[in-house]
């Protein structure tokens, strides 16, 4: 496998072309980084991070190399997504391998599809890393499979954020019997659980709330769907936080052990 190289001066001494590397750092643990994600920030001449990143991993960016803050919290973007696509084929072009990190996996919900579509068509070199998506890392860290024989044949990842609310087929969703991974959706849990519910979904299927999945501070609240929104409102759940339901939350009470040497709160509550 060949790493990035260091930016470097091509014979004729004109700037070689740099690449940009789209980086997934996985939902927060460092130590859940991929190793090749860690070699890329390790060899990058500029970062540009999310706010997803956790402050964990951001420790690990060498201490030479400048790193910007490029993410975008609800309703507050420190920079438009077409000037950072700019920015990117600008410090590329110039000879820079820039490390685009983002949290999870760039490719889910992560606007890394379109940075790529970019980058390719302005002719820049680029490469996409991997990363532990939030749904994948964050309920098996909390206990709760994604699959599971007998209780779930699959699973259905969701965006609450979604540009045409109207585009959610409510009703498949709530047929589907896979577990529901609803992203971005902790303001909106009263919204996803209603229409949920109107769909015809058991009121009594479980449902979870994982706050600051796989972090030092995760926060884990089991109950059902209809009580689930009520349960975020008391114990005023932040972002970010994945919305689980289905019957395979019910295997949290039994299935969630902490990572060794891992502190981390679980509450296990009834609303
Ligand atoms: N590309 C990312 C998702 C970006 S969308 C990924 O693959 O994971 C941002 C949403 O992801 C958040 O609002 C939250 O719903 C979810 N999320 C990301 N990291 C999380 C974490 N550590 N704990 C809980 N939810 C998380």
């Amino acid at each position: 496998m060949v790493y990035p190289p260091k930016s470097s001066r091509a014979k004729n001494g004109s700037v070689a072309a740099g690449k940009v590397w789209l980086v997934g750092a996985g939902p927060g643990n460092a130590d859940l980084l991929t190793i090749r994600a860690l070699r890329a920030i390790e060899n990058a001449d500029l970062i540009l991070f999310d706010q997803l990143v956790s402050d964990e991993i951001r420790a690990l960016f060498p201490k030479q190399v400048p790193h910007f803050y490029v993410g975008k919290v609800k309703g507050q973007h420190s920079i438009e997504q077409q000037d950072l696509n700019a920015l990117l084929v600008k410090k590329a072009r110039a000879g820079l391998n820039v490390c685009r990190v983002k949290g999870g996996d760039p490719f889910v919900f992560g606007r890394g599809g379109e940075e790529l579509l970019a980058l390719l068509a302005a002719g820049v070199d680029a490469e996409v890393v991997p990363g532990i998506t939030a749904a994948s890392g964050c309920t098996t860290n909390a206990g709760i499979p994604l699959t599971h024989r007998g209780l779930a044949q699959g699973c259905t990842l969701v965006t609450a954020q979604g540009e045409k609310e109207a585009a959610l087929n409510w009703q498949a969703l709530a047929s589907l019997n896979h577990t529901l991974v609803f992203y971005m959706g902790v303001s909106r849990a009263q919204w996803i659980a209603e229409s949920l519910i109107n769909a015809g979904l058991d009121t009594n299927t479980p449902a979870a709330v994982i706050e600051n999945g796989c972090r030092h501070n995760q926060r884990v609240l089991v109950s059902d769907i209809a009580n689930l929104p009520a349960l975020i409102q008391l114990e005023a759940v932040t972002s970010p936080a994945l919305i689980v339901v289905g019957q395979v939350v019910s295997l949290a009470a039994t299935l969630h052990v902490p990572a060794a040497g891992f502190v981390e709160t679980c509450q296990r509550l009834s609303a």
